[in-house]
């Protein structure tokens, strides 16, 4: 996980809220994404890919309920095509495993779904992360305390003589 090689300068972490990921963290779509559409070689790109492994290990290390379903993308109409082999093409320049659909096999998936081909990325899951964020404890790993919920920053000073 990139939190094991996270320099240990932090030293404490506020939350204003009474409890972690009350805001996008906990309200996001719950999607575990592949990184496909990121520019191939990309930190963007690398932290998805990388990140996609790392987060269903530690969903399955931790027991949270979350499923590797696969995300399928369709080309509606003939012109939507360029768009999807490029889509193509990009995760086979990541590595990533991905299948090209003919109309009936999205169909097979998505029933109501009408297009000209489709590709599907296996890698791709969901999950509810803010059971994500009940399990993270990368303050343990970090030797730090746990984040001091009900605490609001309000301002920040600089000094020269603190020490860290
Ligand atoms: C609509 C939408 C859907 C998304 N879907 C996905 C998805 O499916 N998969 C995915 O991987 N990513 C998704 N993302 C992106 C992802 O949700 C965010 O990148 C991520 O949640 C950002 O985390 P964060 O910790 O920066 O922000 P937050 O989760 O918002 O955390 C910021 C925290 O700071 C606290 N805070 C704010 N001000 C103060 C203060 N003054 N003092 C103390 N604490 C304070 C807040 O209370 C909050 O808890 C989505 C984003 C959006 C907008």
């Amino acid at each position: 996980m990139y939190a094991k090689s996270i320099p240990r300068r932090v030293s404490s972490v506020l939350e204003k809220e009474q409890d972690l990921a009350q805001h996008q963290t906990g309200r996001n779509s719950g999607v575990i994404h592949s990184g496909i559409y990121y520019k191939p070689g990309s930190l963007r790109a690398r932290f998805a890919v990388e990140g996609n492994h790392s987060m269903i290990e530690f969903c399955r290390e931790h027991r949270i309920k979350h499923e590797v379903c696969g995300k399928v993308m369709v080309a509606t109409k003939e012109s939507d095509r360029p768009l999807l082999e490029s889509l193509f093409q990009r995760a086979f320049d990541h590595r990533l495993p991905v299948l090209r659909l003919a109309p009936e096999q999205v169909h097979e998936i998505a029933p109501h779904v009408r297009c000209v081909g489709g590709i599907k990325v296996p890698s791709t899951g969901i999950v509810n992360y803010r059971q994500v964020s009940a399990k993270y404890d990368i303050w343990r790993i970090l030797e730090m305390r746990k984040p001091a919920c009900r605490s609001r920053l309000e301002k920040l000073g600089k000094r020269t003589d603190a020490k860290l």
